[in-house]
């Protein structure tokens, strides 16, 4: 038996565990006990981690579709076939005719080729992944207030603070370690503050829980400001020193008076002057956010709001203080740091300045960089439902069950002329694909992942990959090749990872010996850099921060007299996104099987519903059918629908409406109606 130290697939805690394989095969996972984020815990995902790699389901050679069917080939032909086909589509209708999506599941050093493969091979910034669906609002919403949009402080900074405010985070379910941290802190003093519209584990530790209206953010973020500028708890020095905008701020926040608050979000007054007087009142105060605020119509401005509400009263630049978004999949912020995304190439260098074009060029040895943002996961779905995208690249997502409507995204990719999709699994997406090519998993392949605290940690080969499957880089690489390109010809991993620091300021620093055992956190600027447990000290990152002041708007569907309810989706803690992983680990499994959509008792008993019923939920966009669960969880008026399930799935039903800066869907608030079968 062998025990190799690497990091976990799941969220973004980015735990430290060890797999244990015996004659190449997977057959248990326990946590480290120093690893600074594990501390000899697991969540079930993480002590389940293994079980999905061994599934006899994975993919195991090439597939090319012929006459409507997949079937095996060789790995020649497949990317022959790859190349070929992106070639000429590229030389028939232009660059931007092709699209690439990349993948938070995959390590730093794959989404950085795989930028690099749409950038510098076929000249296009048309590439994302899935990072737009999850925190595009705090990448646009953090950069624009603080200069940067990671969390700013690190996970061991919970257990000092003296005040927590979570909000729209189910961060027991999501990112239970962080969950622990944060119930370890209140045993330890801490305060807990939590608003959010669904009554989370949570807010049963909380001081103070309030349950605003979905969508209700902006609003009850400018009352708590309102209330500490009238008090006068405001960082006067602070504000003074470090920010700017603060008087635009000020105006704005003196029309969201405690009554109006009410009317819009629906929480009571004294609640509100509370939460704002204890948060402003601490020395060392710490948000915590998710989708709840990003995934929104106005996800950059709930952004915007709790940045403003932090400056405003000093709590970002010192330990166990800051905004911290938490971010989902393992690799998500890796993925955006290494530049996946349509705007930046890695380090957030945007693609516009003409000078980070030439050091681009210079470094991957090609000319004529494209100098215009590309288009985003979303944009890029559509684009090729109407023609515009005809050659599509999709690595390790699975856009069928995690964009929204997606009745409509099946329409698109049924469309698409030619469609390659590299995953672990035949998804739902790759029924789609023209050709399949099989990947490694973690578990079979080296690499890195940052996790939600900004710390590059390694991921580390414990067993062949089954079949013919290769490692992510090693498929692009190999595209590449065939392609004409000869600036990707890598041996390992830990070159790419040296070519990433070169291009990189707050990677520069950033080694595969100097990542032993338990990584670095970014910046990273030099050889001899520490790393950085929290950011902005003694100034932003931008210099100044800046106040945005932000009024209300509603979400883009409410509901009305036929569809009545509002629907919200989000994770379990026993599953895993799309499902790919999860409904294959029995354990996890056995314990939530199958879909079902939450519903408030007293909702339940207005319909005549009781637990297990079967219930047709259905939005202007289609319709499921799944059974109740009845819960004081959701808010009355509202049903909640984990999207993991293809059976029912729930992005059927949500509204593909996007926020206007960040291009991200709002997941988190649509209208349904309800019937009983
Ligand atoms: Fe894995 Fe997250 Fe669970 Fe840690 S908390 S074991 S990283 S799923």
């Amino acid at each position: 038996m062998a025990k190799v130290l690497t990091t976990c697939i799941y969220c973004g805690c980015g735990c430290g565990l060890y797999l244990i394989s015996d004659r190449m095969k997977l057959i248990g996972a326990y946590p480290s006990q120093n690893h600074p984020v594990s501390k000899g815990c697991l969540c079930v995902k993480g002590w389940n981690s293994y079980e999905f790699v061994n599934n006899l389901q994975r993919l195991k050679k090439p597939l090319i579709k012929k006459n409507g069917k997949l079937q095996t080939v060789t790995w020649d032909k497949a990317i022959d076939r790859v190349a070929r086909k992106f070639k000429e589509i590229n030389k028939k209708h232009g660059p931007d005719a092709l699209g690439f999506l990349s993948s938070a599941k995959t390590t730093n050093e794959e989404n950085y080729l795989a930028m690099k493969l749409a950038r510098a091979v076929f000249k296009t910034n048309n590439v994302d992944h899935c990072a737009r669906l999850c925190h595009a609002s705090t990448v646009a919403g953090l950069t624009a207030a603080f200069g940067s949009g990671a969390m700013t402080n690190s996970i061991e900074e919970f257990e000092n603070a003296e005040v927590i405010l979570v909000t729209g985070s189910d961060t027991t379910e999501q990112h239970p370690l962080i969950g622990s941290r944060i119930i370890n802190a209140i045993d330890k003093g801490t305060t807990l503050i939590v608003i959010d519209p669904r009554k989370i584990e949570l807010a049963k530790h909380a001081a103070i829980y309030a349950q605003p209206r979905f969508g209700a953010d902006v609003a009850w973020i400018n009352g708590m400001m309102n209330v500490i500028i009238s008090e006068g708890l405001d960082a006067k020095e602070y504000i003074r020193e470090r920010t700017e905008g603060y008087e635009e701020l000020k105006e704005l926040v003196k029309d969201y008076s405690l009554e109006y608050v009410e009317k819009i979000a629906g929480i009571p007054k004294d609640k509100l002057i509370d939460a704002a007087r204890i948060y402003a009142r601490a020395k060392k105060a710490m948000i915590v956010y998710t989708m709840g605020i990003t995934q929104h119509t106005t996800g950059v401005d709930n952004v915007k709001s709790l940045a403003n509400l932090a400056m405003l009263t000093g709590h970002v630049g010192f330990e166990s203080t800051g905004v911290n978004p938490l971010r989902g999949q393992n690799n998500v912020q890796g993925a955006c740091d290494v530049g996946a995304l349509p705007d930046v190439y890695s380090g957030y260098q945007p693609v516009t300045n003409a000078s980070i074009r030439k050091k681009f060029e210079s470094a991957w040895g090609v000319k004529n960089l494209p100098d215009k943002a590309g288009l985003t996961v979303t944009e890029i779905i559509k684009s090729a439902g109407e023609g515009k995208i005809r050659g599509l690249y999709i690595i390790g997502e699975n856009p069928v069950l995690s964009d929204p409507d997606s009745n409509q995204v099946r329409a698109c990719l049924e469309k698409i002329e030619f469609l390659v999709v590299q995953d672990i699994f035949l998804s739902e997406t790759a029924e789609y694909a023209d050709v399949v090519l099989p990947a490694a998993s973690y578990a079979e392949k080296d690499g890195t992942f940052t996790n939600t605290e900004r710390r590059v940690q390694r991921i580390r080969k414990v067993i062949n990959p089954p079949g013919q499957a290769r490692a992510d880089w090693q498929i692009i690489c190999e595209v590449a090749e065939r392609c004409g390109y000869k600036g990707m010809n890598y041996s390992r991993p830990s070159e790419i990872m040296d070519e990433i620091a070169s291009v990189t300021p707050m990677y520069a620093g950033i080694s595969y010996d100097r990542l032993e055992p338990f990584g670095l956190q970014w910046p990273c600027s030099t050889k001899e850099h520490p790393g950085t447990k929290f950011l902005h000290k003694d100034r932003f990152s931008k210099g100044k921060g800046t106040f945005s002041p932000r009024p209300y708007i509603p979400p883009n569907e409410l509901p009305d007299e036929e569809y009545n309810f509002i629907l919200s989706t989000g994770r379990t803690y026993w599953h895993w996104h799309t499902g790919t992983m999860t409904r294959r680990t029995s354990t996890l499994d056995r314990e939530v099987p199958t879909a079902y959509v939450e519903i408030h008792p007293n909702d339940a008993q207005g319909l005549g519903i009781k637990k297990d019923d079967m219930l047709r939920v259905s939005s202007r966009r289609g319709r499921i059918e799944l059974k109740a669960r009845i819960t004081e969880k959701s808010q009355e008026g509202s049903v909640f629908i984990p999207f993991h399930f293809k059976e029912a799935a729930a992005n059927v039903l949500t509204n593909p409406a996007i926020d206007p800066i960040a291009k991200i869907p709002e997941y988190k608030v649509c209208a349904v109606k309800i019937e009983k079968l």
